[in-house]
């Protein structure tokens, strides 16, 4: 017999996506936020966080992939790379196998999403003993103010724009990125659903326009996000993504991501590109 436990994200007033529950892993209120780790069904284990997912097993890959290795492979030479939030290790995982990776560092706000998720995630928190990674549980913002000039790739791996990550979403704070970026350096955030967020993707792409020469959105099929199609905003000071020798793009045994899709991530549909207009 199946339970009848199930977990429910809203996504707006009047949208919500449910999953049958096979078992509560684990329950807590952090200092930041309300995680849950459950066993589903259909998308087996999942990490809520404020009852948003944050990441699945069964598809998991899509996301990690995308965030990560479409700027690295962008970069000539992304020796040294920036993922703030991302406490889950997956964005972590996949650019550690990046051959000209030298340093990666997580700066994640709650220190609580790293312990459970190397517990109960251990296929994606799966490179946090790498050493070529360094740890750091701060805020994000605080991190990129201080450092400068040091990176050559940031992704930011954030919730959505409520609570700590509001900031991760504000000019000032992109302001900071280029800054903490080396002269040719890229920066990726998620940037959350083109059906249902595009006054949040116009914002951060008009922020980032009068920052950044390149500014790019790119999607992504993940079934358990919000309208199951998801963007990226990618902002470089030098290096354009459509440019790229396919060639050069490292093969690091990925599911989603190849060399196609590299490409063809950056072609929107009508409706996705009429939200610059
Ligand atoms: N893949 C996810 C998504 O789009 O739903 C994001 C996953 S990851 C777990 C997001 C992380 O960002 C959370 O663990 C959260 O604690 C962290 N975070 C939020 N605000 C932050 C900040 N100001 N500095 C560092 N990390 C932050």
């Amino acid at each position: 017999m199946k339970s009848d436990l199930w977990i429910t994200e809203k996504q707006t007033e009047d949208l919500a996506i449910s999953f049958r529950v096979k078992k509560t892993l684990h329950e807590e209120q952090t200092d930041f936020q309300h995680l849950a780790l459950v066993d589903t069904y259909e998308f087996g284990r999942m990490l809520f966080l404020d009852n948003c997912v944050m990441t699945s097993i069964k598809d998991e890959f899509v996301y990690h992939e995308m965030i990560s290795l479409v700027a690295l492979n962008t970069h000539p030479n992304p020796e040294h790379v920036l993922v703030i939030g991302g406490g889950d290790g997956g964005a972590i995982r996949e650019i550690v196998k990046h051959p000209k990776v030298k340093t990666a560092t997580l700066v994640e706000i709650d220190g609580r999403v790293i312990e459970t998720s190397k517990e109960y995630l251990p296929e994606i928190a799966a490179a946090f003993d790498n050493p070529k990674v360094t740890v750091l549980v701060d805020d994000g913002i605080k991190h990129i103010q201080e450092n400068k000039n040091k990176y050559d790739v940031i992704l930011v791996d954030s919730t959505d724009p409520v609570g700590p990550a509001v900031g991760l979403f504000a000019s000032d704070f992109y302001k900071n990125v280029y800054d903490a970026l080396r002269e040719d350096g890229i920066m990726v955030a998620q940037s959350e659903s083109p059906f249902m967020h595009q006054d949040l993707i116009k914002g951060i792409h008009n922020d980032l326009k009068h920052i950044f020469p390149l500014v790019k959105l790119y999607l992504a099929a993940i079934p358990t996000y919000p309208t199951g199609l998801w963007s990226f905003t990618l902002a470089s000071k030098k290096h354009d993504p459509q440019k790229v020798n396919p060639e050069d793009i490292a093969d690091t045994n990925t599911r989603y991501y190849n060399k196609n899709i590299h490409f063809a991530a950056f072609v929107l549909p009508n409706f996705a590109a009429e939200i610059f207009k």
